[in-house]
């Protein structure tokens, strides 16, 4: 297993859409070990194939909640169903995430409060989450970077401007730069 280097906002492979899997085969089984190895160590709690550079539809995800369950998996060619979008004021302190190929910020963002996740493993089993909260947000975060969707693409006034400033400041937006978990430690 291998960590694997993370695409930092501006390579094209992150702004493009992802192509569906068409097979479960040894090579994908060692990209999904080393994805789960490299979100781990970066740590994130999720993490698309285009941050790592494939632009296959697929995402891993390991969280635990408050009462201690741990949720992982991989989901391959995943579709999420999602309720629809309340509109009132966003709260900073609940409603902030962040991501690894947006590294070191975190931005608050609306987002849907409950979704069905329905994917395949890795035996190539299809399977379905029920998700809320945390887990439901992670979910459609992930599922954003198979359509190419970064979530600092969806923020609202005036925390899009404070994410295209940032993104100045650390001369990101451009192709070919990235960052290797256990190597690199990024400050704010
Ligand atoms: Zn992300």
């Amino acid at each position: 297993m291998a960590v694997l280097p993370i695409r930092i906002s501006g390579d094209p492979v992150l702004h493009s859409p992802a192509r569906p899997i068409e097979e479960i085969d040894d090579e994908l089984r060692t990209l999904v070990a080393d994805m789960f190895e490299t979100m781990d160590e970066a740590p994130g709690v999720g993490l698309a194939g285009p941050q790592v550079g494939v632009p296959l539809r697929l995402f891993v995800y390991g969280w635990t909640d408050d009462d201690e369950v741990q949720h992982r998996g991989v989901a391959i060619n995943p579709t999420l169903w999602q309720s629809p979008l309340t509109v009132d004021e966003l709260d900073e302190d609940n409603e902030s995430e962040g991501c690894l190929s947006f590294p070191g910020e975190r931005f608050p963002l609306r987002r849907a409060e409950r979704v069905i996740l329905e994917a395949t493993d890795l035996d190539g089993e299809k399977y379905e989450v029920h998700a809320d909260g945390w887990l439901a947000r992670i979910f459609q975060h992930e599922y954003d970077h198979l359509d190419g969707v970064i979530y600092v693409d969806r923020l609202t006034h005036p925390f899009g401007k404070a994410a295209q400033k940032v993104q100045r400041k650390n001369s990101w937006g451009v192709p070919g730069l990235s960052w290797l978990p256990g190597r690199d430690h990024l400050e704010d």
